[in-house]
């Protein structure tokens, strides 16, 4: 599907400089790991597992990657430990815009679970207006160096907690102010998204978007019950869909029910290599599922998840991906616009990305 001009090689540098668009984004995994040592300091956090820079960085990456859920989690301790007041979480969420932009993505929708910002007290609506004013003020950084960004948020329940409505309503509330929709993360095992069901009820009467981590290392049933019974738009990770595709030995593909529907459907997977390989979803880059997914034209999206336990940025996914799998800028566009037409944006907005910003970014870059 791809018309490339071959001369411009598809690395980071110049993956860096086209439109990119990013769905599936942490906020408490993409903090600096300079600020996560700032904020530590400043708050009287303890515990931080080293104090220099480039050896803490070092540490996020070499523990996600340890196949240990237990130090996995660890990670995530240290990052909301420091996010717990006001100033924190403005500066950890200009920073992501800051840091999104310098890397070519021009939308993203950044996710986060309120609950886990309340151990000093703050309340949900604080912790909710502390990160929409972050993005708001980076936003306006990145405007002042002459780049663009708009971000979107999306409010997170944690399955193994009973606060999904309370989120749900949460995220209603200020849907007017940045908040573009809902998600529900945390383990899937032994917590079925059909658990939160008033939840997403409450979102379908409300006319409001959701998407649900559904999937990721868990299989098809819980991808079933994410689309089937709770209404999910859009699939967090969605990988396992995979496991509704057989290949015979001579390459023939045959699509189960589900896997036909999703496609049919065109629901949207936001699927984060990087991250399937450090949880063990995937063996490797090379073999993640998204080379067939792709062929098969489900409406396939790259995302980021966790940028500093995973070390990654949306252009060094793109690489990995482009060296993998030999796509092209076509194939990069094509992902773009997946998302982009995915995002729980106004339609309006989304075709003027898509028209004024995308394809003009990889005009010169894909022959007509
Ligand atoms: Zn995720």
């Amino acid at each position: 599907m791809s018309s490339d001009i071959p001369s411009q090689s598809l690395d980071v540098e110049s993956i860096r400089r086209v439109p990119k668009v990013l769905l599936h984004d942490h906020l408490d995994g993409g903090l600096r790991p300079g600020t996560v040592l700032d904020l530590a300091d400043s708050i009287g956090y303890r515990g931080l597992p080293a104090t220099d820079v480039g050896e803490l960085g070092q540490w996020f990456r070499d523990a996600a990657d340890s196949g240990s859920l237990e130090s996995y989690l660890e990670t995530f301790a240290h990052t909301c430990g420091v996010m717990q007041t006001e100033e924190a979480l403005v500066r950890v969420a200009a920073e992501a815009a800051e840091d999104l932009a310098a890397d070519g993505v021009v939308y993203a929708e950044v996710r986060y679970a309120p609950e886990l910002f309340v151990e000093r007290g703050l309340s949900l609506p604080a912790v909710v207006e502390a990160v929409q004013e972050g993005f708001a003020e980076g936003e306006r950084r990145v405007a002042a160096k002459g780049g663009r960004i708009h971000l979107s948020t999306l409010l997170c329940a944690m399955r193994q907690h009973a606060r999904a409505y309370e989120i749900a309503e949460l995220a209603v509330r200020y849907r007017d102010n940045g908040v573009a929709g809902f998600d529900i993360a945390g383990p899937e095992a032994g917590f079925p998204p059909t658990r939160n069901l008033d939840a997403f009820e409450y979102l379908r009467t409300s006319n409001a978007h959701f998407t649900i981590h559904a999937g990721e290392a868990f299989g098809l049933a819980s991808i079933w019950e994410a689309i089937q019974h709770c209404g999910a738009e859009r699939l967090g990770h969605g990988v396992r869909i995979v496991d509704d595709i057989k290949t015979s030995p001579g390459g023939e593909v045959q699509l189960g029910r589900l896997a036909n529907y999703v496609r049919d459907r065109r629901i949207p997977l936001e699927l984060c290599p990087s991250s399937n390989v450090q949880t063990g979803a995937a063996p490797s880059i090379a073999e993640h599922p998204i080379g067939l997914l792709t062929r098969l034209r489900f409406r396939v999206t790259v995302n980021t998840d966790n940028r500093l336990m995973s070390g990654c940025t949306m252009s060094s996914e793109f690489a990995a991906l482009a060296e993998a799998f030999g796509f092209g800028w076509a194939d990069l566009q094509w992902f773009t616009i997946n998302a982009m037409k995915s995002a729980f944006l106004d339609f309006d907005k989304r075709l003027d990305i898509i028209n004024n910003v995308i394809k003009p970014g990889y005009a010169d870059l894909i022959a007509s």
